[in-house]
């Protein structure tokens, strides 16, 4: 562990959480990690927002009940706390055993009573914020393999999971909305449906322009401009659909790829 000089105010908060606190290693990406942690929080609020009986009903997510949604949301950080175990010990523990694993385990944990899920939820957090804590600096640059195959350093298990908390606290359809989310959270979706499509050669072209920024973002050449309040954006290139966004100079929006 490389050995930073501690700022006072880092020193004091120290002093206040005691000798056993743990911190996050240095080498950390301390960002992605704040996010994840707030989206975490932020979903938590919104599943405390329905009471048991409407965890019945449908999410936003075409055929998942809320339950299906929930379910996934803590086997998700299970999944995500295997890769950093990996990274950890270097003893290779994909985020699931199979194929069948990830849909199995989603549609027997939408079974289990409320209370239950409620703490698969919570536990799985508690886990994953754990093996986090535990990582040290060269455990973040280690190398694992995501559930889609890519081979990626294990900095990248905070942002995959800030992605899930978040995104998913809007499909849970109990008030939540991208409008609430940090300005980095909204930027990063934009870069990350932009990257995702690059990574798929999607055959697309679009320039965004968020009336909240100061840059446009492009994607392809030529291609018609979008503009609408960046959260707006990032939702509709989401796939979560399109809210008071408006085409320069063309009546409807563009059609757009998937981002998963
Ligand atoms: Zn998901």
């Amino acid at each position: 562990m490389s050995v930073r000089e501690l700022t006072p105010e880092e020193v004091a908060l120290r002093e206040r959480q005691g000798a056993g606190a743990r911190y996050d290693a240095d080498a950390a990406p301390h960002g992605e990690l704040a996010l994840a942690r707030r989206g975490t929080a932020y979903f938590a609020r919104k599943l405390m927002e329905l009471s048991d009986d409407e965890l019945d009903a449908p999410s936003l997510l075409p055929g998942w009940s809320r339950r299906h949604l929930i379910a996934h949301v803590g086997y998700n950080a299970r999944a995500v706390a295997r890769l950093v175990e990996w990274a950890r010990t270097g003893v290779e523990t994909p985020m699931y055993a199979s194929d069948s694993q990830r849909w199995d385990e989603i549609v027997l944990g939408s079974t289990l009573p409320a209370r239950a899920l409620r703490h698969l939820v919570e536990h799985a957090a508690v886990h994953l914020n754990v093996e986090w804590r535990d990582l040290d600096d060269a455990g973040w640059d280690a190398l694992v393999v995501t559930a889609q195959g890519r081979t990626v350093p294990a900095r990248e298990t905070a942002w995959m999971r800030a992605k899930e908390v978040w995104v998913h606290a809007v499909d849970l359809a109990s008030g939540g909305s991208f409008l609430d989310f940090p300005d980095e959270m909204v930027d990063g979706i934009i870069a990350d449906v932009f990257r995702v499509w690059t990574r798929r050669s999607e055959d697309v072209a679009l320039t965004v322009r968020p009336t909240d920024r100061a840059e446009e973002q492009s994607f392809g050449e030529g291609g018609l401009a979008v503009t609408g309040a960046a959260a707006d954006i990032a939702r509709w290139l989401a796939g979560r659909g399109a809210r008071r966004l408006v085409a320069v100079g063309g009546d409807e929006l563009p059609a757009i790829p998937r981002w998963f």
